[in-house]
């Protein structure tokens, strides 16, 4: 038995989608039966071994998995203190870790016959990944983008238009990602037959945090088999950077029950956790959005309040709901970075060890120093690298000459 009285900390959720306190299927009467037939597709396919060897075999041939676990030897040295390693997700195709998700919703898709595909997208990762699946295998592909993130993403847009995706600009709220959501949400209502929605992140109602989770486990499994092949053991930390949370929560599940793993989330600090920020765990309260119960940016009056992080795709005022509990039982520990800390940090791994990381990515690698640095050198300190950092560059730059 754990801290929280159970088994396995993996187990969850339970048939209602909850975590703990947190979770569950906050959605109108209309979309309850979609959610439903969802969720029993899901069941069917994650226990259908050729729909897995499927998934397995565009892992590894289009996807490019498994991604390396690399040594930083240069920013190991430069801390002084624990062997680090990247989980090098930036050399997934499409240059982050969301097309494993993307892939495993896209193949179920196809499975329960729907030919047109929705999804939200922040920075534009997530909207890529669901373009090039689409475009893969012909099916028609709408992405919901806010219209201040339509602004400040060309390239990925640019990516998007090319990959054959119709953008459908947000003009509501502050016109960012969880408008975005909000309108995916919408179209999803509308459109029940013929419509699958392709979430991004570890959030939305149930079977959504668990399904997102599962697919990105790869990552973790991947990463517990090759550190052991190559230390001998398991690692002594993992860290991440948590916007919805599905980058992290892959890399953590499978390491969830070995208690000797300390593991770190880190999410943005903005311009600071007393001034406009992202981090929903630091600053945030237990609310409904988006169908899930969380923590979130909210005001004395509970309406959501708008994130700022310099990172597009931390840009979110809540946190997937899994990760909620494990805050809430002590398994995994929060911690922030600011927006100058991420640019510092992205600045150092791009010199130091010939990686341009993504902005995202950034915020894990800004903790390093407290993390890994005070560390004895025999100790061994993983980071989930989430995406590359190209489609950061002119935000990077233009912070410099300022
Ligand atoms: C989208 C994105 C993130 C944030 O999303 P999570 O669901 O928290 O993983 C982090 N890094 C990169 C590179 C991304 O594209």
């Amino acid at each position: 038995m754990n801290a929280a009285g159970l088994n396995s900390l993996r187990n969850g959720p339970d048939e209602n989608g909850r975590f703990g306190i947190y979770g569950g299927r906050f959605v109108s009467e209309t979309l309850m039966p979609l959610i439903h037939t969802l969720q029993d597709a899901y069941e069917q396919a994650r226990g259908d071994a050729d729909f897995l060897a499927e998934m397995q075999g565009h892992l590894k041939s289009f996807v490019g998995r498994p991604s390396p676990l690399y040594h930083a030897e240069n920013l190991s040295a430069h801390l002084g203190g624990a062997r680090i390693y990247f989980k090098r997700e930036d050399l997934n195709h499409t240059g982050a870790h969301k097309v494993n998700n993307v892939l495993g919703q896209i193949m179920l898709a196809r499975r329960m016959g729907k030919r047109r595909i929705i999804a939200e997208t922040g920075a534009g990762m997530h909207g890529v990944a669901a373009a090039t699946l689409c475009a893969r295998f012909g099916l028609d592909c709408v992405v919901y983008m806010g219209a201040v993130d339509v602004g400040r993403q060309e390239a990925n847009v640019a990516r998007m238009r090319m990959l054959g995706a119709e953008i459908r600009p947000v003009q509501s709220g502050s016109a960012t990602l969880k408008d975005a959501m909000n309108e995916a949400l919408r179209d999803w209502v509308t459109n029940v037959g013929d419509t699958f929605y392709c979430i991004g992140t570890v959030a939305g109602p149930h079977p959504y945090p668990m399904m997102v989770r599962d697919f990105q486990s790869v990552i973790g499994e991947e990463t517990r088999r090759q550190v052991i092949e190559r230390e001998g053991r398991l690692p002594d930390a993992l860290l991440a950077c948590i916007g919805g949370g599905s980058n992290a929560m892959g890399l953590f599940h499978p390491f969830l029950d070995d208690v000797a793993v300390e593991i770190f989330g880190v999410e943005a600090a903005g311009l600071g956790l007393d001034r406009a920020h992202a981090a929903a765990i630091a600053g945030g309260r237990p609310g409904v959005l988006h169908g899930n119960r969380t923590y979130l940016l909210m005001d004395e009056d509970g309406q959501i309040q708008d994130a700022h992080s310099l990172s597009a795709g931390l840009d979110y005022p809540g946190i997937g709901p899994e990760h909620a509990w494990l805050h809430d039982i002590g398994r995994i520990t929060y911690l922030a970075a600011s927006d100058e800390e991420a640019v510092e940090a992205f600045e150092l791994c791009s010199r130091l060890e010939g990686i341009i990381p993504a902005l995202e990515a950034a915020h894990a690698l800004a903790r390093l120093p407290e993390i890994a640095g005070s560390r004895p050198k025999d100790q061994i300190v993983v980071l989930g690298l989430s995406g590359r950092g190209d489609k950061d560059l002119p935000t990077v730059l233009s912070r410099r000459k300022s």
